[in-house]
Parts: C-alpha cells; structure tokens; sequence
C-alpha cells in the first residue's frame, strides 16, 4: 500500500549522530603510520603508479622524501604536477589508478596507501598556507578562464606561475566547482575545498569575478576581443533526464541539486530526508547520494541500476562503501513509472537483459519500490542553452566540447577541459590535468606571439 503522506522530514537524527556520520572517511595517518606505509614502496624504476596518475605525480620520489623526513619537498613534487594534490589525495578513485597499478598488489595483495601519503605530505601545506611556488616575469598577456572548478583552477595557477595575468569569471558565488558542492561531504571536511582554493589563489596574478555567467553577463565574443586567449571549464550543468511521464512529481529530485545543498548546510540534521529513498543511475552520484542519505538517517535505501554490477561507473570500493553503509543495490532493472498524484510514492521498474545484438532491453517483467524520495543520477551533461552563442561556433564532439590533445578547440585562441569536452573521465583528477595541458598550451602560444 502507498503511504497518503510522504515520510520527508528533517531530523531523522541528531546533531551529533550526524556530525559522526560525516566524519572524515579516511582519516590521516600520523608520523608513524607514514614512515610505516612509505616503507613498503620498492621505489620502482618506470614506476606503474606514476604511470597509472593522470597527473603523473613522480610517485616513488614523493614517498622517498616522506621517508627521508622532507615533507616540504614531497610536497613539492606532488603539488608541481598536480596543484589540487590535496583534494585528489581525499577523492581519487586511486583503487582503479595508481594503488591499481603498484607492484604490491602482486606480492601482498594490498598496495602502497599512496593516497594517504600523498595527503600526509600536502597536508602542512594547507595548514600553514605555506607559498611553494613563485611566478614568473611578467608576460603583460592576459588569459580569461571560465568555470571555478578544477579544471579552470589548474589552467589558473599554471598560468599565473607562468608570468601570465588572469582573470577567473565563474557563475558561482563560491570557486571550487563539484570539489565545493559536489564531492561527498565526508570525503572533504573542514571546509577544506575553500582553504585549498585560497592556496591556489595566493600565488597572485589571478582576479576572480563570481556571479557572472557565460551566456548571461558575458559571451565568448567579449571574452576573445578583452583578452589574449580564453580556457572554458564550465563542466556539466545540465541533468539527464529519466525520460518518463510525471518526472516533475515532487519527491523526484536531481541527486546532485540536493548534494550541492547537504555541502553547504550549515545544520546537516536540518536537511528533509526521506524515510524510503530510491536513487536512480549506477556512477558515483548515485553511491554517494545513496551514502549520504543513510548518513542523514534514511531508513531504507536502494540504487537500482539498469545493468550488472561490472558496468557500473562506481568502482567497487565505492559500491562496498554503499553495502557497509546499509545501501541495497539492484542491477539489470530500469524505472518505467513513477507513481504518485501530489508527490511520488513508488516506482515501478521493469527487468533487463542485453539481447543477442548487445543492447539493453526489458525483459517485460517488473517489481515496485515505495518511495518517499527518488534521486536521478543517470549523469549530466553540458547545458548549451545556458552557453548562449558560444554553443553555435564551437564545435561539438559527443554532446561536449570538441578539443584536440592540447585541450585546444575549433576556435584559434579558446581552449577548453575538465567535464565539459569531449573524451574525458570525469574525475577531479582529470580535470586538474586538463587545466596543466591547456595552460602549457595557452603558454606556447602566446609566447610565439599570439
Ligand atoms: C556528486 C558528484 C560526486 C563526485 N565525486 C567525485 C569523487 O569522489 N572523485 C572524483 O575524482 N570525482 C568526483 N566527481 C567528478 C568531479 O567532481 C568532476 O569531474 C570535476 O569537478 C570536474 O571539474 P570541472 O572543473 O570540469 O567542472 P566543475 O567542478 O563542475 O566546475 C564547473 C565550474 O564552472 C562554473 N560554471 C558553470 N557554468 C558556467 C558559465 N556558464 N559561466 C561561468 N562559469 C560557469 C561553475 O560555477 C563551476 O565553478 C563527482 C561528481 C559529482 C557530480
Ligand atoms: S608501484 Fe607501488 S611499490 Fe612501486 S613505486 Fe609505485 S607505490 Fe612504490
């Protein structure tokens, strides 16, 4: 029977309950258990891990330091690679990067915690607000960066080492992008995405405007005639839509809308949570809304996904980080109703199957779930209408923004990274690496008198 009444509410816990729930998921390692992980790398020569790093961070250097008691310098070399070394080493999926790929896991099963070190050692950094690096002269070029991500961030501290003027236009009031209101809020605690900003920014050289928009107070025209080349980062601002009828019921919610609202909550036991909760898609949204509404004290949570557990976007620490936290997960079934008349209350799906061509079909069978809440996390893509006229004279490859091995678009002095182009992985990992290769690129170009 559906309930008349949706179970939404806040409170479910208390302050202190919640505040538990949401503490740091890995928690650093003190000096001991540093020296302890740093002693189990062998130093590999060609090191698969570094190999492994989208950044390709010299990672057998950076533990050496730590090991020689050089944290500065272990710093260094992470931070010289990768400026967001810091959030990388609390958000990596590094179980499907660099810890996949150490030598370890051959011989014990368990890799180096190149994670933790990476942290341990770029931790003081953010503590102390410690400078690192040092611009160069002046180039009296001038580089406007869309976005306040980590894409645009990276493009941003790379070009302002170089000498470079910038100026960041992003549209939200906050910089940091998904690392400020998108990444799980017990992966990145004590406001640590507003510190590592502002470490980013102390370099100098780069003025930020928040609350302007491409497409709104600015179009791409203005941009190219007011500065010497331009970086778009403005990642995934539109949500793929489910695709059936009564989408808009209240109680259907974009997971990462209600995400960006548990991230800057002051009271997190304030929150509505429902009693129910259905979560919708099978990447790392959905683990994570799915996570952070049990947190938030959902009584009974299920991720239903429309095809097996090995094509999941979640990697498989992410789906276990789920099953601990009492999330169910259901795979090869897809919604095909959403039912409720002034809010929804259950959801009925049908079951799937790929047939013998390799596509996804319903097998006609179907089972319901009752639901307070239904999260869609079936992904993003980019906005266009919000882009404005920028959206007509780039070109576009696969739904995103086409762009070359340099990060280099259609247009001769636009460049573009992060979420928002065409072939990448959509990690914040990635999207730091984006920013370094369109900013050596940018770099190049106005050096040979662009
Ligand atoms: C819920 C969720 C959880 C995730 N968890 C992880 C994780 O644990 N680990 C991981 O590696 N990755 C994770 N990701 C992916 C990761 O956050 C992204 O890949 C990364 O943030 C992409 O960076 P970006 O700079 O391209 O874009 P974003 O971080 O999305 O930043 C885009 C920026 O552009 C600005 N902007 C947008 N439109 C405009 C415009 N028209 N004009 C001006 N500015 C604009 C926005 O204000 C924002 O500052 C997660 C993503 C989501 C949605
Ligand atoms: S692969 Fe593992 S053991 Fe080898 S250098 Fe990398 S972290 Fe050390």
């Amino acid at each position: 029977m559906d309930r008349p009444q949706p179970d939404v509410v806040p409170g479910r816990l208390t302050a202190a309950e919640i505040e538990r729930n949401f503490r740091d998921l890995h928690p650093p390692l003190s000096k001991s258990e540093a020296l302890i992980a740093a002693d189990r790398c062998y130093f590999c020569y060609a090191a698969p891990c570094t190999t492994a790093c989208p950044t390709g961070i010299d990672i057998p250097r950076f533990i050496q330091s730590i090991r020689s008691g050089d944290i500065e310098g272990a710093a260094r070399t992470i931070l010289s690679e990768n400026v967001m070394g810091g959030m990388c080493a609390r958000v990596c999926p590094t179980e499907v990067l660099c810890e996949q790929a150490c030598v370890r896991n051959a011989h014990e099963e368990k890799p180096v915690d190149i994670g933790l070190l990476q942290r341990y050692a770029t931790d003081p950094v953010f503590e102390s607000g410690q400078q690192l690096f040092e611009r160069a002269q002046p180039t009296g070029k001038r580089v406007a960066v869309v976005g306040g991500g980590p894409a645009a961030l990276s493009c941003a501290h790379r070009l302002a080492c170089l000498g470079h003027e910038v100026t960041v236009y992003c549209r939200d009031a906050k910089l940091g992008g998904l690392n400020e209101f998108g990444i799980a809020a017990y992966k990145t605690v004590d406001d640590f995405a507003q510190r590592e900003v502002a470490w980013i920014l102390s370099i100098g050289g780069i003025e930020v405007r928040t609350g302007v928009a491409l497409g709104g107070e600015l179009s791409l025209a203005q941009l190219c005639c007011g500065h010497d080349a331009v970086f778009l980062a403005v990642g995934l601002a539109g949500v793929n839509a489910l695709g059936l009828e009564s989408e808009n019921l209240p109680g259907v919610v974009d997971a990462v809308e209600y995400i960006a609202g548990l991230r800057q909550a002051r009271d997190k036991s304030q929150l509505p949570v429902g009693r129910r909760v259905v979560v919708i898609g099978g990447g790392m949204t959905a683990i994570d809304i799915a996570v952070q509404s049990r947190r938030l004290g959902a009584e009974d949570v299920t991720i239903v996904y429309r095809r097996g557990q090995e094509h999941m976007g979640a990697s498989r620490f992410e789906q276990e980080l789920a099953q601990g936290s009492g999330v169910r997960i259901r795979h090869w079934a897809r919604p095909v109703r959403l039912v409720g008349k002034e809010h929804v209350t259950r959801v009925e799906f049908e079951y799937t199957r790929i047939d013998p061509d390799g596509r996804l079909e319903g097998t006609g069978e179907s089972f319901a779930l009752q639901a307070d809440i239904v999260f869609k996390a079936i992904g993003q893509e980019i906005d266009w209408d919000e882009l404005g006229a920028a959206s007509r004279v780039l070109r576009v490859s696969n739904g995103r923004i086409g762009v070359d091995a340099h990060r280099k678009t259609s247009l001769d002095n636009v460049w573009a990274g992060g979420d928002c182009v065409a072939g990448g992985q959509d990690l914040t990992v990635t999207a730091v690496q984006d920013g370094k290769i369109a900013a050596q690129a940018i770099d190049r170009y106005l050096r040979s008198g662009g």
